[in-house]
């Protein structure tokens, strides 16, 4: 076909680029406004007062934005740049932009560059057009983009033009979160305020914050853009809702960690060069499982900064891939047959002083500060299962969990087996207060030191301990980090709340009393949270059949998964620690719920459309082939059977038929309840598409290779 032609005659055309122009040490942060600038660039005053609103929180003295922003437009217009952006990041997943230029007229004709603390600082987009879930009628639209001082400004390039790129969250006027952003920022501030809490009873009140970290790892596909634009599904939904499975497909286990392929490596080499400009500590690449798929992994940062450094990664990608005749599909299932992409979120938190506080060091027994923080983790995810897996929950991502590929949609986890043992240790002790002084002896003495790099992993686990982190594997490459990050960090600050006011209350403030209630304290989280651990085989049938026994759950899907944070408890956590109101939690169900509709009904219009235009008039011009030279056989006398044609008329009539039962079961929904419109949408609309989809695919297999009108799996896959 055209495109496969165009594909083969690629040539590059763009001069290329390489590190050698120069080195990666000048490019590091050369478009950011670091630290390191700001040292350089602002009175030493101001550049203190700076420092500790990012480093301790504290709230910025509005008298020195002026003097900011008044720097950061100097630095930018140095950089070329002429506009600056708020940008901010809205429910939808997606980030938002609202550009405005520097320049203002002077009066006599010309223009002079203007940017005040103020314009720094808040910005008011029109927020009409962004999701809200019903905090705020389109009428009232105001919403106020506010800087986040912990995320820094930086420089975004275009060929021709550049852009200062201000990190902020939005808000409404009345003061309530409409984005992903501001309760990352208010979770972080919960589990600082906990952990604290913790640390003073170890006596580590040194006030240094703590903070949580991130490290996402982001799998992705690229395909060449020729194809792309060549099927509709891909265009508008981001993943294929038709393509038999290639007769080659990802069973030879050939590609994964194979070597990458040359137009790709030259992608890679250009968005890592574009992502280390903007400071973001891009460390690993290689090829995933299937075939064309990849992933790219940043060295883990503050949890705030991950999550923006993250969209900006996703956005990179996508804009470095178009560039070399590419398109980056984030999509979590592009492909069905072949593996889908996650994005594993590694998670922990620490301190400048304390260092990484989930660091169990080589005897985790001896370590009670460790296993406090690891039993906390333990308490949460086993508490609040549910929301973990709400938070992870979309269209896209329903195609993966429990797909043999990715982890299930039970959440366990996975601890590896020497902390398994020492918990099943401690668990087994009890209460045991024959403590001699001077030693930490929660559990027992006869731990094998941690192997470095311990070789137990388990890529089946949703929830993996990965020797000083823990790995939220459920996580969908297109989603944004940031729902799962606040989930993590509240579950986790709730559960240091427990252990804190129980261990303050049994200590009554007595130092030498704590490691005897913290075994209690351990023992008894081990009781009643412990079921939640699972080293085992998560993909397996057992492990359905056991995790039931458990009493664990499997919210097999968005439409069970979603309805949990609507739940007391959820209510109650986000809002004990600030990090949600009911309001802004019951509009996060809203708007959730109302992309999940959307995806499927736009997943359907396409079915419908090409089924209907492109898949069943190439199945009757072959049908019609068929027929003319069955006639013609029969007129020379000669001896045949019919058998292709017969299929593909069954087939056809059974395209047909699938097509308007589709077609029915859209006409007969539109509940006024969100709810019951995505179950529709779950357990009627999906499987009518399935059904067409197979129907064409099967088609695909006997249909003349020329009259196919979508280009193959085996063509999107396998050409580079
Ligand atoms: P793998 O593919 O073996 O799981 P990678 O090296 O691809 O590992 O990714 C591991 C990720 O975990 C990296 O982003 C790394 O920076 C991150 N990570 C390491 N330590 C921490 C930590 N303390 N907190 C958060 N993330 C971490
Ligand atoms: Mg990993």
């Amino acid at each position: 076909s055209a495109a496969v032609a165009a594909v083969t005659g690629y040539q590059p055309n763009h001069p290329p680029m390489n590190f050698q122009q120069t080195p990666t040490g000048q490019l590091f942060n050369a478009n950011v406004f670091s630290t390191a600038t700001m040292k350089k660039r602002l009175p030493k005053q101001v550049y203190k007062q700076l420092i500790s609103t990012i480093e301790g929180g504290h709230k910025l003295d509005c008298s020195t934005a002026d003097v900011v922003a008044s720097a950061i437009k100097d630095w930018a217009i140095e950089k070329g740049a002429t506009h600056y952006a708020h940008v901010f990041y809205p429910l939808t997943g997606s980030t938002a932009e609202k550009h405005d230029s520097f320049l203002s007229p002077d009066g006599d004709g010309s223009a002079i560059a203007e940017f005040s603390g103020s314009q720094l600082i808040q910005g008011e987009p029109d927020g009409s057009s962004f999701p809200t879930g019903g905090i705020r009628a389109t009428f009232e639209a105001r919403g106020y983009t506010i800087w986040d001082v912990t995320s820094p400004a930086y420089i975004l390039e275009n060929s021709n033009g550049t852009t200062l790129c201000i990190p902020t969250a939005f808000v409404s006027w009345t003061g309530e979160a409409l984005d992903k952003k501001t309760p990352v920022l208010r979770s972080m501030q919960a589990l600082n305020i906990q952990a604290q809490r913790i640390l003073k009873l170890f006596g580590h009140d040194d006030g240094k914050l703590v903070s949580s970290t991130a490290g996402p790892e982001q799998e992705y596909f690229l395909i060449d853009r020729n194809f792309y634009y060549a099927r509709p599904d891909l265009l508008n939904s981001g993943r294929t809702l038709f393509g038999a499975k290639p007769p080659k497909g990802q069973e030879f286990d050939d590609h994964y960690f194979g070597a990458i392929p040359d137009r790709v490596l030259a992608f890679m080499f250009e968005a890592e060069r574009e992502l280390f400009k903007l400071g973001i500590p891009i460390k690993t690449r290689h090829n995933e499982v299937a075939p064309g798929q990849f992933e790219i992994a940043p060295l883990f940062e503050s949890a705030n900064i991950a999550t923006d450094h993250q969209q900006l990664l996703m956005t990179t990608l996508r804009r470095t891939a178009e560039k070399h005749g590419m398109v980056c599909l984030t999509h979590e299932k592009p492909f069905a047959g072949v593996n889908g992409s996650g994005k594993h979120v590694n998670w922990s938190m620490g301190s400048a002083s304390q260092g990484n506080l989930l660091d169990p060091g080589d005897t985790p027994h001896e370590n009670a500060q460790f296993l406090l923080f690891c039993g906390a983790v333990i308490r949460a995810v086993h508490k609040f299962q549910g929301l973990l897996r709400a938070v992870v929950a979309s269209a896209s991502n329903d195609h993966r969990l429990g797909a043999n590929e990715a982890p299930p949609a039970i959440i366990s986890i996975f601890l590896g087996d020497q902390l398994t043992d020492v918990f099943e240790q401690i668990k087994a002790g009890g209460a045991n207060s024959s403590i001699p002084k001077g030693t930490l002896t929660v559990g027992a003495d006869v731990l094998p030191p941690l192997p470095k790099d311990a070789g137990d992993r388990n890529r089946t686990s949703p929830f993996a301990f990965t020797g000083n982190r823990f790995e939220f594997r459920a996580v969908g490459s297109n989603q944004s980090i940031a729902g799962p990050l606040v989930a993590m960090n509240t579950i986790v600050a709730d559960s240091l709340e427990y252990c804190a006011t129980k261990l303050e209350e049994a200590t009554g403030g007595d130092p030498s009393k704590l490691h005897g209630e913290l075994q209690k304290l351990l023992t008894e989280i081990m009781n009643e949270h412990g079921s939640i651990i699972f080293n085992g085989d998560g993909y397996s049938d057992e492990w359905h059949e056991e995790a039931a026994k458990r009493g664990l759950l499997n919210l097999k899907t968005t439409v069970d998964a979603l309805p949990v944070l609507e739940t007391q408890e959820v209510k109650d956590l986000f809002t004990k620690y600030e990090v949600l109101s009911e309001r802004e939690l019951a509009s996060r169900l809203e708007i959730y719920l109302e992309q999940y509709i959307m995806s499927i009904k736009v997943e359907l219009n396409l079915t419908v459309k090409i089924a209907k235009t492109m898949i069943f008039p190439a199945a009757i011009r072959y049908q019609g082939e068929l027929v003319s030279n069955c006639a013609s056989l029969k007129m020379l006398d000669y001896d045949f059977d019919t058998n292709t044609l017969d299929k593909v008329t069954e087939l056809v009539k059974s395209l047909q038929d699938g097509i308007s039962e589709l077609e029915a079961a859209a006409a007969g929904s539109e509940s006024e309840d969100m709810l019951s419109e995505a179950t529709h949408c779950c357990h009627t609309i999906l499987p009518l598409m399935n059904k067409v989809r197979a129907t064409a695919d099967e088609l695909e297999g006997i249909v003349a290779d020329d009259l196919w009108p979508l280009p193959t799996y085996q063509e999107m896959l396998f050409i580079k």
